[in-house]
């Protein structure tokens, strides 16, 4: 009778009553995972045993027609989200994952907040055999209640591997282990407990210097290089007067002689040339920055676009551009 007293009472420490579970926001924007709210609770029951889930539909479609007028508007909401509710443990964003990481990425630069923003999608649909949508959203509500994930800045969670917003690529097409970063992943989702092995050096969150802007951010287009190109796409960014340009150059940021020249116009027209590679891994070294060609280092060009737009909402010196490149 004891023995069963004693176990009663903990069972009732491991599970605790709804009303003393975490409190968690779900913001849903469409993507292959696709739930909405109350899809998303039917299909997840489990979700209720990790937090109290509050579900908050954003938009509905593929992530190829997310724009950055979208990054600024769940950045302001999700920083509005933390600020009204000090109680509240962390953020679930469910997403497309064809661009996840430049929404992510945005959101590490200006999320104001040490809790944690969890951005998580799914490969296959929630019709698929094994979709890997619920599994993911279960791991991204693990984590987004974690004490050890505060910090860390945002987090890209799918297939049990926690990645930092920052350095996570999309590698396969149609893979459910398609998310890698060139660092290795920050932790993983295990059985027993949520493990953070690494924390990465930049900048982010709270040590952000950048805030979701209040005027549009400016026109950044992406151009790439190519064997014989005459550079004359750049030449025609720069007439009709955008506001930077990232160029995919290639390894280390070398770029044919027509790109060069072309690069050379844009800067001396005061237009700032954000230097990325077509090579996935491996950097664009400082030794190609001059002036306004900015080398970006490890950041791919659709996530060197996503600072430099950032970045030209507070400076066009080339130092400080510079600078930011190197902090962020
Ligand atoms: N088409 C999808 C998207 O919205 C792909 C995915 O979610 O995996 O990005």
């Amino acid at each position: 009778m004891r023995r069963a007293a004693a176990l009663l009472a903990l069972l009732s420490v491991a599970a605790p009553a709804a009303a003393e579970l975490p409190r968690v926001l779900v913001i849903t924007t469409g993507g292959t995972i696709s739930l909405s709210g109350q899809e998303l609770a039917n299909a997840i029951p489990q979700l209720g045993q990790i937090a109290q889930i509050k579900v908050e539909q954003f938009v509905r479609f593929g992530s190829s027609s997310m724009t950055p007028e979208h990054w600024v508007g769940l950045s302001r909401r999700i920083n509005e989200a933390f600020a009204s509710d000090p109680g509240l443990a962390g953020v679930i964003l469910t997403h497309g994952t064809d661009t996840m990481e430049e929404t992510a990425y945005f959101l590490h630069l200006t999320v104001h907040d040490e809790r944690p923003v969890v951005v998580t999608g799914s490969m296959r649909g929630p019709t698929a055999v094994s979709a890997d949508g619920p599994a993911n959203v279960i791991a991204a509500a693990r984590v987004a209640v974690a004490r050890e994930a505060r910090g860390q800045g945002v987090l890209v969670v799918l297939n049990d591997w926690i990645h930092s917003a920052r350095d996570v690529r999309k590698m396969d097409s149609n893979r459910v282990d398609t998310f890698q970063s060139e660092w290795g992943p920050v932790g993983l989702v295990d059985s027993d407990r949520v493990l953070i092995h690494r924390r990465i050096v930049t900048r982010h969150t709270t040590h952000s210097e950048f805030h979701p802007p209040t005027a549009p951010l400016g026109e950044v287009p992406i151009v790439a290089d190519y064997a014989g190109s005459d550079g004359s796409l750049i030449r025609a960014l720069v007439a009709r007067g955008v506001d930077g340009i990232v160029v995919q150059a290639f390894a280390n940021g070398r770029t044919s002689p027509g790109t060069t020249d072309a690069m050379r116009k844009a800067t001396e027209a005061g237009v700032p040339v954000a230097l990325a590679s077509r090579v996935p891994e491996g950097r664009v070294m400082d030794t190609q920055s001059h002036g306004l060609v900015i080398a970006v280092g490890d950041l791919p060009p659709h996530k060197a676009r996503v600072l430099l737009m950032l970045a030209l909402t507070t400076t066009r010196a080339a130092d400080e551009l510079n600078r930011i490149f190197r902090t962020y």
